[in-house]
């Protein structure tokens, strides 16, 4: 392990001894050609000739500052060939060069600013669309082909076959398999479901009371009582969804025109999540299951405050019962839902960028 940091961790470092070879030099010792690749185009851009002498030595020194490890350098070069046509590259390659966190961290990071610099400049992903592979057979007799598009139409496309792949899964199939067969049945309608959801700290003026029914109270610093629907009607009145955060104890209660009190705790665990819980994972909210933080069969209740998002991977990982430390489990801490790790240790939570959207962060700003 050590040999192995010691040589990854120091990037720029790295990749100047690499710069010199070529391919078949590099490819011949330890690694495959496809990884000599990528390393020696990496390496040849922050060490090979350029007219851009200055900038280049700039990004080079940022990557140093940071500690940019060889893994890391190499996905934000995979990034910036996203980049638009017309944006400084070597502004935006310094911007990445001092990121800091695991690889994992610094790769979505680095994708998400490089995307925040497309739509500033009106970027068409349409454009990027393709569908590839199916060429080479695994050992086990299959191909795999991937296919890739602007992520509405993506997400569309496979909420149609979630849809389809829920009626045609029985007993022992898994959910991919599911899918699968409803790809292959060829009638999964893309299906575009929208729902924009406002949130709405709770002021300080507004402070829980109590919880009737399906409906929330709240006592006002001037003495007076008033509905959360009310407390809405006042704030704000056109929108579809409302949903109420205490910044400090996490989702209060959800408002909408047409009422779907069953729908309603889901709404807002979605809206204050955003993606899974656990730390690392990218399934979204939606596709998450809706999780007890206490376990109800210890008693915990089916409310807001005792519920977190989780993908139906960590929903079973989690260590509902906390005097078995497995592999950790959710909690809920200063109204923030975290992840505890078994035997103890610091609370960590997803730091994926779009975390900075969901509820939970909003209303802590
Ligand atoms: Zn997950």
């Amino acid at each position: 392990m050590d040999t192995w940091r010691e040589s990854q961790a120091q990037g720029i470092a790295f990749l100047q001894g690499l710069s010199e070879l070529s391919v078949p030099e590099l490819a011949g010792t330890l690694i495959s050609a496809s990884t000599a690749g990528r390393l020696l185009q990496t390496a040849r851009v922050y060490w090979g000739p350029t007219k851009n002498t200055r900038k280049q030595r700039l990004a080079r020194d940022t990557a140093v500052e940071s500690s940019m490890p060889v893994d890391a350098l190499v996905l934000i070069e995979r990034h910036l060939r996203k980049l638009a046509d017309g944006i400084d590259e070597w502004a935006v390659r310094t911007e990445l060069c001092a990121l800091t966190g695991t690889v994992d961290d610094i790769d979505r990071a680095a994708a998400d600013i490089v995307r925040r610099h497309n739509q500033a400049q009106d970027f068409d992903a349409r454009p990027r669309r393709s569908l590839k592979g199916g060429k080479n057979t695994d050992a086990a007799g299959c191909r795999t082909i991937s296919v890739t598009g602007p992520e509405r139409e993506m997400v569309a496309f496979l909420r149609g076959l979630e849809k389809k792949a829920s009626a045609l899964r029985v007993d022992g199939m898994t959910y991919e398999q599911a899918m699968y067969d409803a790809l292959m049945s060829g009638d999964g309608t893309p299906q575009e479901i929208l729902t924009p959801m406002v949130v709405i700290g709770l002021p300080d003026w507004a402070k829980l009371l109590r919880h009737e029914g399906s409906e929330s109270i709240f006592a006002l610093t001037d003495g007076t009582i008033l509905t959360g629907a009310e407390l809405i009607a006042r704030l704000m009145s056109d929108h579809h969804l409302v949903g109420l955060y205490d910044p400090l104890t996490g989702p209060v209660n959800a408002y909408q025109a047409s009422r779907l009190p069953s729908a309603k705790q889901r709404l807002l665990a979605s809206a204050e999540s955003i993606l899974c819980e656990w730390p690392g994972c990218t399934t979204s909210a939606d596709s998450s299951s809706d999780h007890h933080i206490i376990a109800f069969k210890n008693g915990g209740p089916t409310n807001v405050v005792n519920m977190a998002k989780l993908c139906r991977l960590h929903n079973g990982r989690n260590d509902d019962d906390p005097e078995k430390p497995r592999n950790g489990r959710i909690e809920r801490i200063n109204g923030l839902p975290v992840w505890v790790p078994p035997g103890g240790g610091p609370p960590r939570r997803s730091r994926h960028p779009i975390k900075k959207l969901s509820a939970a962060e909003l209303t802590r700003h």
